[in-house]
């Protein structure tokens, strides 16, 4: 067995919601909305699942798709992108990421990546033979440093992964952060692939800065994308990169060869979605404030230091002195609520003490998982 994955414990993710359901928990763990998602954009699929084409689509996508996206950015974030040489339609950002990956490094090139990270990238660059150059941003304002970008880069960087917003921070790097890395990617001449799936999950009137549209990373940076996040459909898994021609072509290399396509009444769907007004993304921004808030200040009442969070599904307390992976395995066994243990997402292992919750859910949910944990805090 390759040795890669032969080592690999199953994600935290999937760990912790098998617990949830052993111990009967509410599940704030994994990060999903109770909310089923927009009923239009549901119906759209389930139409053309009944009465579309059902065969294969498009290698790099359905042409409705493509043009979605590339509409959808344009008026979102300004960027102008050709939805025949610049747009490609995977399976999930998931995809989009280990094909970026396997498409650009070659064994012994180094890649950046900042801790806390997305569980799924340092096991793909290992596969791909890539050596990770670990930048480690600390909590509470997981800032990027200069410093330790310096530190990082080097001739041999080739790749630098980023996430912004970033999970499970909640944070997000606005123009000045992004430049800075945009002067190292250019200086090094690494490609930047940047996973945004929260893109449009962001709080507080903020907005996103694609690292795309900044100065010298136009040709260099490959933007990925999610519709799971983007309609509250994590199970969909379509997801979308975009980048400058000559990087498409090698991009869709790999695809071609990994899922080859994606389900095509869920490109009709994600395609009729994206054209949604700004209405609804306002309303989906304004629902999921007033959970987080809701959470939050729950969550400060019972006495726990809570982290801000401006984007994403996620708030996160800070433990002092406790481990996280112990605290919730206490959690989900004596209390029943699923959480993250934070260090799930440290390579090096400095932080331990930060535990996250999915703030995605119903009042309901939200509220009983809080009568649930104050049972917790006045007995400990
Ligand atoms: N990147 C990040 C940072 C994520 O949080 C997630 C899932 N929540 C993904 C990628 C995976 O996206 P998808 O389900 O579209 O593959
Ligand atoms: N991205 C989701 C989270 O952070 C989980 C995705 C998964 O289960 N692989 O909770």
């Amino acid at each position: 067995m390759n040795p890669v994955f032969a080592d690999l414990p199953v994600t935290v993710f999937e760990t912790m919601s098998r617990l949830g359901r052993e111990h009967g928990a509410i599940n704030l763990g994994q990060g999903f909305p109770d909310d089923p998602g927009p009923d239009d954009v549901r119906e759209v699929a389930a139409k053309a699942l009944r009465d579309g084409y059902n065969q294969y689509p498009p290698m790099m996508g359905l042409p409705s798709l493509r043009a979605a996206v590339a509409e959808h950015y344009g008026r979102h974030q300004g960027l102008e992108l050709d939805p025949d040489t610049e747009v490609m339609v995977t399976s999930g950002a998931t995809e989009a990421l280990a094909g970026a990956i396997f498409a650009l490094i070659e064994p012994g090139d180094e890649v950046v990546l900042f801790e806390p990270m997305y569980d799924a990238y340092l096991p793909l660059v290992r596969r791909a033979g890539g050596i990770p150059r670990f930048v480690t941003l600390k909590p509470p304002y997981f800032r990027l440093e200069d410093e330790a970008l310096a530190a990082a880069f080097s001739d041999r960087t080739r790749l630098v992964i980023l996430n912004n917003p970033l999970n499970p921070s909640a944070t997000v790097f606005g123009e000045a952060a992004l430049s800075l890395l945009a002067g190292y990617c250019e200086r090094f001449d690494a490609v930047a692939l940047c996973d945004e799936v929260w893109e449009h999950v962001i709080f507080d009137g903020a907005r996103h800065v694609p690292l795309m549209a900044l100065p010298g990373m136009r040709e260099r940076t490959i933007k990925v994308g999610s519709a799971g996040k983007i309609f509250s459909l994590t199970g969909w898994k379509v997801g979308f990169v975009m980048a400058a021609p000559e990087l498409m072509r090698v991009l869709a290399r790999a695809h071609q060869f990994l899922t080859f396509t994606t389900p095509p009444n869920l490109q009709e769907a994600a395609a009729y979605g994206l054209g949604k007004n700004d209405a609804y993304f306002t309303g989906m921004r304004a629902g999921l404030a007033r959970s987080r808030d809701r959470l939050a200040t729950g969550l400060s009442g019972l006495g726990f230091t809570v982290l801000p969070s401006a984007a994403t599904y996620f708030v996160s307390i800070d433990i002092g002195a406790a481990d996280d992976v112990a605290f919730c395995e206490r959690l989900v066994r004596e209390n029943g609520v699923a959480a993250i243990p934070v260090s799930a997402f440290y390579e090096t292992g400095r932080v331990k003490n930060l535990v996250r919750f999915c703030f995605a859910k119903t009042d309901a949910t939200l509220d009983a998982a809080l009568e649930r944990l104050s049972r917790q805090a006045s007995a400990a």
